[in-house]
């Protein structure tokens, strides 16, 4: 009982105030109707601190510890839409799990989700939020996603959650042909997010607007 009063949410974390939430992003300009659907059902304010949870349905990035953040509803918005915009996605890459969020709207609107995360703590975490809810087709790696997942692709989606100075290499390579990947790039406060799509041995980059992310870095934290 407890449990389903925690995934419903009352108050401040109620269905109501994601509908809010939803309708906010409409008019930001999220079109999307599945994705929509799905920030209307997820629980956003049990990926973040207890004491953060009467502010989950904000539109704003919030701390989860690690000097790491949970994404902006609207930005998940936005990049799950520009990822799904075209034709259905079988095999997908995220790098950069943090607390999960990301991760439960999109595995539910793809075939198998692989989520790469480089702090240990964070990703069990989400591993467990994301068990609750009930996803089962997101496979969790502990490794530095700047490297993609060799052996694992080509994948016909990655969506990238932290950025990079520059565009690695290694996820280029493990894109399908046809593939999307939607990416922050730049440092500091400049960075923009791009879509890039693979035809053949092209790449099509579009700039999408400009964002703040935090650093795509480097190494494993156990
Ligand atoms: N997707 C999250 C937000 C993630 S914040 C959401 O739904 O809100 C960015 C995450 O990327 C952090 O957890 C950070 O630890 C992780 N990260 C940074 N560099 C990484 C790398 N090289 N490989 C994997 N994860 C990385």
């Amino acid at each position: 009982m407890k449990r389903s009063i925690d995934i419903e949410g009352i108050g401040m974390t109620s269905k109501r105030t994601r509908m809010r939430l939803v309708e906010r992003l409409r008019t930001e300009g999220i079109r999307d109707p599945r994705v929509l659907d799905q920030i209307l059902d997820t629980p956003r304010h049990l990926f973040i601190d207890e004491a953060l949870a009467h502010r989950a349905y904000e539109d704003t990035s919030l701390p989860i510890g690690f000097n790491q953040t949970i994404s902006q509803p609207y930005i998940v918005a936005r990049m799950t839409e520009l990822l799904l915009q075209e034709k259905p996605l079988d095999k997908v890459l995220e790098v950069g799990t943090g607390c999960g969020y990301q991760t439960a709207v999109l595995a539910p609107l793809v075939g198998t989700l692989y989520s790469v995360e480089r702090i240990k703590p964070l990703q069990d975490k989400a591993k467990e939020r994301i068990r609750t809810l009930g996803i089962r087709n997101v496979y969790f790696r502990h490794a530095d996603g700047t490297m993609g997942l060799p052996g694992t692709g080509p994948f016909d989606g990655i969506i990238v959650t932290a950025a990079p100075a520059e565009v690695p290499p290694e996820l280029l390579a493990q894109l399908a042909d046809g593939g999307r990947l939607v990416i922050p790039v730049g440092q500091g406060d400049h960075q923009e997010l791009r879509l890039i799509r693979r035809q053949g041995a092209e790449y099509l980059s579009e700039s999408i607007e400009t964002v703040r992310f935090v650093p795509l870095l480097g190494g494993v934290i156990r």
